[in-house]
């Protein structure tokens, strides 16, 4: 997968995709990620990128002059390829388990991260994009949220884990939370891992796990079990 992340703030993303799962999968050729300023784009001495708003109010508006220039720039160097684009916005869908598996599912994602009061609506409604929130609050910009969905979306490709099975069992992959996770000792100031774990019956231990995924999530989010049982899912 190739991901273009178009951006004011390179520096602020580039050391975190060089680290943990997501660096090994660019340093394995699993993924691919390129960073570019809308600052190289900007048209005047100064570089400006943003702007007054029509309008009056407070903060600074992304111009849409570099933020186009800088999309179409990334994408003319992959002709023939289509990208899919995602702009960042608070305004978006609400980033899930589910949106995430779709987007790991494409080729190419063009990332756009906003700044200050965010994007001209003109760039909104200009460039075809799928717009993603990762959350009901708001950021300073769009970089921490396209880190955010760049591990997401990373950690699904096959291979980034290490092994195939990894994300299998993750919370939210088929509706549910994981089960509790223990490693040694055996035990820790007077906690001790349940016996099941330790009994060496694989069918016993995936029944326990079972039961505590579903024991989990009826106490901590009852809304997935009703998602499920709308989606049909047992
Ligand atoms: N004035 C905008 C509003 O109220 O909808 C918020 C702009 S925010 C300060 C600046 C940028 O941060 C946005 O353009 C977006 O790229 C990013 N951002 C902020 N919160 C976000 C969120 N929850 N999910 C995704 N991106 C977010």
């Amino acid at each position: 997968m190739r991901i273009d992340v178009l951006t004011l703030f390179p520096e602020a993303l580039e050391p975190v995709l060089a680290s943990s799962i997501v660096g090994r999968a660019v340093e394995s050729g699993i993924a691919s990620i390129a960073c570019t300023n809308f600052r190289e784009f900007a048209r005047d001495k100064h570089r400006t990128v943003d702007d007054r708003p029509f309008g009056g109010g407070p903060g600074m508006v992304l111009m849409c002059e570099p933020v186009f220039d800088a999309l179409e720039h990334v994408e003319a160097g992959h002709e023939g390829q289509a990208s899919t684009r995602v702009l960042l916005t608070p305004q978006g869908e609400r980033l899930t388990q589910r949106v995430a598996q779709e987007l790991s599912q494409e080729a190419w994602l063009v990332l756009l991260c906003g700044h200050y009061e965010g994007f001209d609506e003109r760039i909104r409604t200009g460039i075809d994009a799928r717009e993603i929130s990762i959350g009901d609050y708001v950021l300073s910009g769009g970089e921490s949220a396209a880190l955010v969905l760049i591990d997401a979306i990373v950690r699904l490709l096959p291979g980034a884990l290490g092994g195939e099975s990894s994300a299998h069992d993750d919370s939210f992959t088929d509706g549910l939370l994981e089960y509790p996770q223990y490693t040694r000792p055996r035990e820790f100031r007077g906690m001790a891992v349940p016996d099941v774990l330790l009994s060496g019956d694989h069918g016993s231990i995936e029944a326990w796990r079972r039961e505590q995924r579903i024991e989990r999530t009826l106490a901590r989010r009852p809304d997935l079990m009703q998602d499920r049982r709308d989606e049909g899912r047992k």
